[in-house]
């Protein structure tokens, strides 16, 4: 406390009965009257007549007010204005998602609202830290296999590299996507144009571990097995230029353009998925296949997977009554918890076959190639980052209010 500075003391009616509450001792300051008294220490036991006389008033009414500005200070360094939410109705269409009604983000929010929404309750807040979450989950685990397997060297370890890197990439972009979906509807289709390029080549990072680790023995060298990583990498053309298209169609025909998305992946996953399948069929049948930990991984994740399907398709339980999930559990959230779950049960099960089978494989299937494996990914991703381009060019060229809805009249609803 400086010099000069005292807390005046109640003493005025019964002395010794009563003093200024340490609140206000904190905040009360007790100026001199001119500089001829200099740093005279004041005495304590002016009685509250004198203060008021004096023209105290003033004085203890500017006092109070930076008494006030004292306490709030802290309030409104914490404070963060934090975006307005809307309602269905309040929002252009190419926003609205079924059977949400409320708890949208500004349609046209900065970058900065977009991540400062992430740290309020809306319909899009769960969505974004159901990927971000197991982004730092999947990226700990990679981190675990980078001391114990040398990726550098080793080459039968690059498939497995390939499909760890992917498996951090797919939701750490449905994360980005999520967060900055609300800055523009060009913005809106061009995030999710990048969340469905992650996902098909996800569905690459399956096939080629599948090609190299799950495969079963009698279909190892078979024309499948050699031509199984060239076709996936079709499938993820097919996948992501189909699910950009189907954006296209959303307003104007929105059942054709959910089935065409959920076709766009469910294709690439049931291909990804034959060796798969086609093991699980030889054991139910009883022949060459012992049951093990990497079988039972690989079934629950088939079971998570189906789950993860019906979850996009079906819109449960919002639809059942419309409002009351707009926040937490509607069919999104459990869609992407229920993705993320299926994709740590299936990475398990690869991890589990490409441990066990290392001296089969090695000996039967030859060693992966770099170009196989890191070469294809590579490709891949330049290939389909160009569907993405060619899909994003025209929303970046369009007038900012028919950007978002291509083929399709204006939105009026603002
Ligand atoms: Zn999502």
């Amino acid at each position: 406390m400086p010099e000069g500075r005292v807390f005046p003391v109640w003493r005025g009616i019964g002395v010794g009965a009563g003093v200024w509450s340490q609140g206000w001792g904190r905040c009360l300051q007790w100026d001199p009257d001119g500089p001829e008294q200099g740093p005279r220490i004041p005495v304590f036991d002016y009685p509250v007549w004198v203060v008021l006389c004096q023209g105290g008033r003033a004085r203890l009414r500017e006092v109070c007010q930076r008494g006030r500005g004292a306490i709030r200070l802290p309030t409104d360094m914490l404070s963060i204005k934090l975006p307005q939410l809307f309602d269905i109705h309040q929002v252009p269409k190419v926003f609205r998602e079924d059977s949400i009604i409320s708890g949208y983000r500004h349609p046209r929010s900065s970058a900065l609202d977009c991540v400062l929404s992430s740290f309020q309750l809306n319909n899009e807040t769960v969505n974004i830290w159901t990927h971000f979450l197991p982004t730092w989950y999947f990226l700990w685990r990679f981190c675990a296999l980078c001391s114990t397997m040398n990726f550098l060297t080793d080459s039968y370890t690059w498939p497995l590299l390939v499909y760890m890197l992917l498996i951090c990439v797919y939701p750490f972009t449905s994360c980005c996507a999520h967060t900055f979906s609300t800055m523009s509807p060009e913005s809106r289709h061009i995030c999710y144009f990048f969340d469905y390029g992650a996902l098909s080549l996800y569905s690459l990072g399956c096939a080629i571990s599948y090609g190299y680790y799950v495969m079963p023995d009698c279909l190892l060298n078979s024309w499948l097995h050699q031509h199984f990583v060239p076709i996936a990498i079709g499938n993820t053309l097919f996948c992501t230029g189909l699910s950009c298209y189907s954006r296209f169609l959303e307003l104007q025909f929105p059942q054709r353009s959910k089935a065409l998305r959920t076709g766009a992946f469910v294709l690439p996953f049931i291909f990804d998925t034959v060796p798969l399948f086609y093991r699980i069929l030889l054991c139910c049948g009883g022949s060459g296949c012992s049951p093990s930990d990497a079988l039972s991984s690989h079934c629950y994740h088939l079971l998570f997977a189906f789950l993860t399907c019906f979850l996009f398709t079906a819109h449960l339980p919002e639809r059942l009554a419309p409002g009351r999930f707009d926040y937490i559990g509607h069919s999104h959230q459990l869609f992407h918890v229920s993705a993320v779950v299926g994709t740590h049960f299936q990475m398990e099960g690869v991890m589990a076959d490409m441990t066990s089978r290392r001296a089969w494989l090695l000996a039967h299937g030859g060693t992966p190639s770099f170009l196989g494996t890191i070469g294809m990914l590579v490709a891949s991703l330049v290939l389909n980052l160009g569907i993405i381009g060619i899909f994003s060019t025209p929303l970046l060229w369009n007038s900012p209010h028919g950007a978002g809805q291509p083929r399709t009249p204006k939105c009026k609803e603002q």
